[in-house]
């Protein structure tokens, strides 16, 4: 804490205490938010690269504030992480996901292959987490389900991560490393982690066309990936070019603007109505 100055004031500069009080009351609000079952889950098409067809969505978290408006998930997730409501967003979540796809299923939809669900390192540090996921997902089976878990929640403790990774493919999720490349997974672990996927982060992929070298890593992650028995996904997909080059170089799946941005269920399953048709 800072020292009182003679005047009785802390020492703080005004947008210091401005930072702070936004942050203090988006905390507050995210946590009624959450109690109040205010978020939402928007859905962005993941699709098989050589055919177009669609193969799973990816959940992501949403938030409208009253008075904000929509706040970016790089600004409310990270706060989250920090305030202690990882866990109580992440179990809002589940329990979302697993209420839309039972609503899709009694309109005679159903969603192809799997929804895919970001998990924190918080949640994922849970011994218990894929018991507890079932608890939450209990009218969907884990073979719809898939988790998104990035490179740096795994490296945190990688005995613990391989147990847990274990136990969750076990219980028949699929798993898939987030933004891969972005941190330092050696070989030897990655084998040891056991996923299904590597989603190669869309930061190789944004300048891929004009950086021989981002180029190289995508190469590079595809050829580990081959080598793991993992398939390749890729983020941030904007461009037909940016698809036909990663065809060409082998990833499997792909996930971006040019596919489709995240978009409410019920727009989502009217744009995609043919694949979600049972
Ligand atoms: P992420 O898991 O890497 O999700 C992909 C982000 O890229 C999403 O941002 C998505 O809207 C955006 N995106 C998709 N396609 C494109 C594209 O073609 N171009 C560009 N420029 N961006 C694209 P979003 O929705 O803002 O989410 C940001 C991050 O917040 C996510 O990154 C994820 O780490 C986190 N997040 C979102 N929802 C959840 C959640 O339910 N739980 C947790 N733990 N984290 C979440
Ligand atoms: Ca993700
Ligand atoms: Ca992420
Ligand atoms: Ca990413």
């Amino acid at each position: 804490h800072a020292k009182q100055q003679d005047d009785g004031t802390c020492p703080f500069d005004e947008s210091m205490t401005w930072a702070l009080q936004r942050r203090q009351q988006m905390t507050e609000r995210l946590s009624a938010a959450i109690a109040g079952q205010r978020l939402e889950l928007h859905f962005q098409p993941q699709v098989d690269l050589c055919t177009g067809e669609l193969v799973g969505a990816e959940a992501l978290c949403r938030w409208h504030d009253a008075v904000w408006g929509w706040v970016s998930p790089g600004e409310f997730i990270p706060l989250a992480e920090e305030r202690g409501l990882i866990r109580p967003l992440g179990d809002w979540v589940l329990q979302a996901a697993s209420r839309q796809m039972a609503a899709w299923r009694r309109e005679g939809m159903a969603l192809p292959g799997r929804l895919s669900l970001n998990v924190s390192a918080q949640q994922f540090a849970d011994p218990q987490l894929a018991e507890h996921i079932a608890t939450l997902t209990r009218d969907v089976p884990a073979s719809a389900i898939g988790l998104e878990l990035t490179e740096s929640d795994f490296m945190r403790d990688p005995e613990q991560a391989v147990g847990i990774t274990h136990a969750l493919r076990q219980a028949g999720y699929a798993l898939a490393i987030d933004d891969f490349g972005t941190g330092y997974s050696s070989l030897s672990y990655l084998r040891r982690f056991s996923a299904d996927a590597l989603k190669i982060d869309i930061s190789f992929v944004r300048d891929m066309l004009e950086s021989r070298h981002d180029r190289a890593i995508i190469q590079t992650i595809i050829a580990m990936a081959r080598t793991l028995g993992m398939k390749t996904v890729a983020e941030g997909v904007e461009s037909p070019e940016q698809a036909a080059a990663l065809a060409g170089m082998g990833c499997e799946q792909a996930q971006g603007y040019h596919y489709g941005r995240p978009l409410p269920a019920a727009d989502f399953a009217a744009a995609w109505a043919r694949a979600m048709r049972r």
